[in-house]
């Protein structure tokens, strides 16, 4: 069955083709670890998790690469402010490296948690150097990057198809914005892809311009050919990589090979948080962590995102992971049933799901479509077969259908709240309305109902 792609270089759908049979190449912009990853970047990764199991599951082999910044590219995408992974080392008083190596097992711990696959290769910028010199070097010697006081700049008036991604009219964009005051660099839009190092700058490496360290989208694009080859099928990453990072990856890449690398840019939509912009300041920056204290697993969280396609904006208020828990629960508890069933369903009928289910996530990954076809399925009368279909379909979702049992189900009671319950009970034996109400409130705000039975309470999660 053929798989379509949104390609933002087209701004259309397209018919994926392989540029070898049967195999497709995946290159993935990854996380600048010097944080925490947040529940909106965490979204682009399951969006790039759920890319590379829909190729599994249409029987290609898959080779996924995601790099890892571990040098640290400037606070903004643009050349200017500090660099980040330096800041986070001075005010944690630790090394850059230091600081690289726990937030990069801090991230591949939350990709665990969410059954986020672990890409094929996991390329660490430090550690390609060498490779980035050299398409500089190459760069430099076919007259597209020049020498500045400062660094080695990409000259894009050399490269007449700039702006073809974002479709940005530069001069428009450039006209009233506010223009870099880097008197040294042709035209504002010019990028740094080697920056020389001031003598007390922390990450630097030697190179013939003296010592530097490279730009962030020289990056990408050295390790992405390195391990992918020249030509490669796809390359990923979130929608605010659109304008200056991808636009100034495929100048390079393609002034450095003379033709074009990539296929298919694919780009996945933010997360908004109360329909607003995530922020530090605003404290809105969630981690995974912060879901877990609230009470919220990482398979809610991951539930949450497959019921928003990955081209549309995943507004995440708490009440709406807390709907996703509900229905999670309720998806979860229906599969159960069919799970401890010996029924069977007939054949035709499950195809017939399965071939709906698969038409959606090759329809440009049309996860949520294909959630209502689970739904479907679960909501006929219980069958052993519908069970089995389920974990054939999360070889997709990735929901973890195999870990389901009755003891999964169960709703663990922290022993505080099993206590304030139990006051509660005593207190209404002897009628004492006012405390029992206040002992209710108690139960509330731990996050639990309390229904009164005949001899005594039950507690659910609320
Ligand atoms: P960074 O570590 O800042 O380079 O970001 C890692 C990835 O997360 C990039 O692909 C970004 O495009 C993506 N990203 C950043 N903020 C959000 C957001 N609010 N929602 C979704 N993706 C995001
Ligand atoms: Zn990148």
């Amino acid at each position: 069955m053929e798989i379509k792609l949104y390609n933002t270089l087209s701004r259309s759908k397209e018919v994926f083709k392989p540029i070898k049979e049967g195999k497709v190449g995946v290159y993935s912009c990854g996380p600048t670890v010097y944080n925490y990853a947040h529940i909106g970047n965490l979204r682009t990764y399951v969006f790039t998790d759920i890319l590379k199991r829909i190729f599994t599951f249409n029987g290609y082999k898959v080779k996924s690469v995601m790099n890892i910044t571990d040098v640290g590219h400037l606070l903004s995408d643009a050349d200017d402010g500090d660099d980040k992974m330096v800041k986070a080392a001075a005010e944690q008083n630790k090394t850059p490296e230091q600081i690289a190596e726990f937030y990069t097992a801090a991230f591949f711990k939350d990709c665990q948690r969410l059954n986020i696959l672990r890409p094929d290769v996991t390329p660490k910028a430090t550690e390609h150097i060498q490779e980035m010199l050299k398409v500089v070097r190459d760069l430099v010697a076919k007259g597209y990057a020049y020498e500045t006081d400062d660094g080695i700049y990409f000259d894009i008036s050399k490269f007449p198809d700039y702006g073809k991604l974002s479709r940005a009219n530069l001069e428009e964009q450039l006209a009233g914005a506010r223009v870099n005051v880097n008197l040294g660099k042709r035209h504002p839009a010019d990028f740094a892809i080697w920056k020389k190092a001031e003598p007390n700058h922390i990450m630097q490496w030697p190179s013939e311009w003296g010592m530097g360290y490279p730009g962030w989208h020289i990056e990408c694009t050295a390790m992405s050919t390195k391990y992918l080859g020249e030509y490669f099928d796809i390359h990923t990453g979130g929608i605010d990589h659109v304008p200056i990072h991808h636009e100034n990856e495929i100048a390079q890449v393609e002034a450095w090979l003379g033709h074009k690398a990539v296929n298919y840019w694919m780009h996945s939509e933010f997360m908004l948080v109360d329909g607003g912009k995530m922020s530090k300041r605003l404290k809105n920056t969630y981690t995974v962590d912060d879901l877990i204290e609230k009470g919220f697993s990482p398979m809610e969280f991951r539930y949450l995102c497959l019921n928003v396609q990955y081209r549309q904006k995943l507004n995440f208020t708490w009440e709406s992971m807390e709907s996703a828990k509900t229905s999670f629960k309720r998806l979860t508890s229906h599969l159960l049933s069919h799970k401890q069933s010996q029924n069977r369903t007939d054949k035709k009928v499950i195809d017939e799901i399965m071939k709906e289910f698969h038409e959606a996530i090759n329809d440009d990954l049309n996860v949520p479509m294909a959630m209502g076809v689970l739904w479907k399925m679960v909501k006929l009368p219980s069958s052993k077969d519908i069970y089995e279909a389920a974990l054939v379909m999360d070889r997709v979702f990735g929901l973890d259908f195999d870990k389901i049992s009755e003891e999964s189900q169960k709703v663990e009671v922290p022993d505080f709240v099993e206590k304030l319950a139990q006051q509660r009970f005593e207190a209404r034996k002897q009628k004492n309305w006012a405390e029992s109400d206040r002992l209710r409130g108690e139960i509330e705000n731990a996050g639990f109902a309390v229904k009164d039975k005949a001899d005594g309470y039950e507690l659910v999660k609320k």
